[in-house]
């Protein structure tokens, strides 16, 4: 997804738009069956309300999550390495919008008149990028088993869960609402989440999850530094234009996704799992699980790679790869 906390009147109007041209058709994604997913198409069949209804495909040559093949994606080595400069002072709230949790971040475009206290911001930039994007916000997509969750896959493999983190162009855009139309508008960077040793920086987020239990509700979070929810290694990531994958879908993302995935405990993953779907007014309780749109197709696109998969084997001084 990119749950879009302004997008919801553009959405509507997309919405509005699409019904016109459509003529009521309903257009529901399905998750092609292969090996890995099959469990995953068939728990998608208890939509959620995000799913229901028409859907706003924008052209739909350019649509997101996909699968990378490994072996497909091209070497490039004019790809620099990414340069986040995020400062923890712009980190405001925690929301539940009802399909995952964003941590939100002040990116208003307000100019300072005081030198003393200047307007202050997280950006991105390098990696694929030639303009510097702005944070806005960062949330995730699990699973309600280990087994499946990520919206990317690479060469099939899903993981537990995906961070995404949420940029729009600052250079050529002075609001996210503009840049989410346009082709070059936003980037978001894609992060992997295995099961493994409880993550130290996330624990943070995840002991005030419980106060956005249900949908809508908003807890002040602030001074997280999202840098810590990085791999360690950075340089090596995959980039491709995509689309946002919630409504509106618009195709203005340039994917950064990392190579390299982060480790969280069981433990905190079953703290995402504790979240609901619905508000405390309603009488039947959903878990927020399986908040990740199904695939879709390459349709000729690129994946380019900031490495070499073939020089550079890993060398982990672990036993062989076991497979999964
Ligand atoms: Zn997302």
């Amino acid at each position: 997804m990119v749950a879009l906390s302004i997008a919801t009147p553009l959405a509507r109007h997309l919405h509005r738009h699409l019904i016109k041209q459509t003529r009521g058709q309903r257009m529901i994604p399905v998750r092609r069956c292969n090996l890995t997913v099959c469990s995953s198409k068939y728990v998608l069949s208890a939509l959620h309300p995000m799913w229901q209804g028409p859907l706003v495909a924008p052209g739909g040559n350019r649509q997101s999550p996909i699968d990378i093949r490994v072996r497909k994606s091209v070497f490039d080595p004019h790809l620099m390495p990414l340069i986040p400069e995020y400062d923890p002072r712009t980190c405001s709230q925690v929301w539940n919008n009802g399909y995952s949790f964003l941590v939100e971040y002040n990116d208003t475009t307000d100019k300072s008149i005081d030198f003393l206290f200047p307007v202050i911001h997280s950006a991105l930039k390098g990696g694929p990028l030639e303009d510097v994007f702005r944070l806005c916000q960062f949330h995730f997509h699990w699973g309600e088993s280990n087994a499946w969750g990520s919206e990317h896959t690479v060469d099939r493999r899903l993981f537990p869960a995906e961070l995404h983190m949420v940029h729009w162009n600052s250079n050529k855009y002075k609001l996210f609402e503009e840049a989410v139309m346009e082709e070059n508008g936003l980037a978001v960077i894609g992060v992997f989440l295995k099961i493994g040793k409880r993550h130290e920086g996330l624990q943070k987020l995840v002991d005030v999850l419980p106060a956005v239990r249900h949908k809508d509700s908003v807890v002040e979070f602030t001074r997280f530094d999202p840098a810590c929810l990085l791999p360690a290694n950075i340089d090596d990531y995959w980039t491709y234009a995509g689309s946002l994958t919630t409504p509106p879908l618009t195709e203005a993302v340039t994917w950064i996704i990392m190579k390299q995935p982060i480790e969280v405990s069981h433990e905190q993953l079953a703290v995402f799992r504790s979240l609901l779907f619905t508000s405390a007014e309603e009488e039947v309780q959903k878990s927020m699980v399986n908040n990740f749109r199904v695939q879709q197709p390459l349709k000729g696109r690129t994946v380019r790679s900031s490495f070499t998969p073939f020089l550079k084997e890993e060398h982990h001084g672990k036993a062989p790869h076991t497979g999964h």
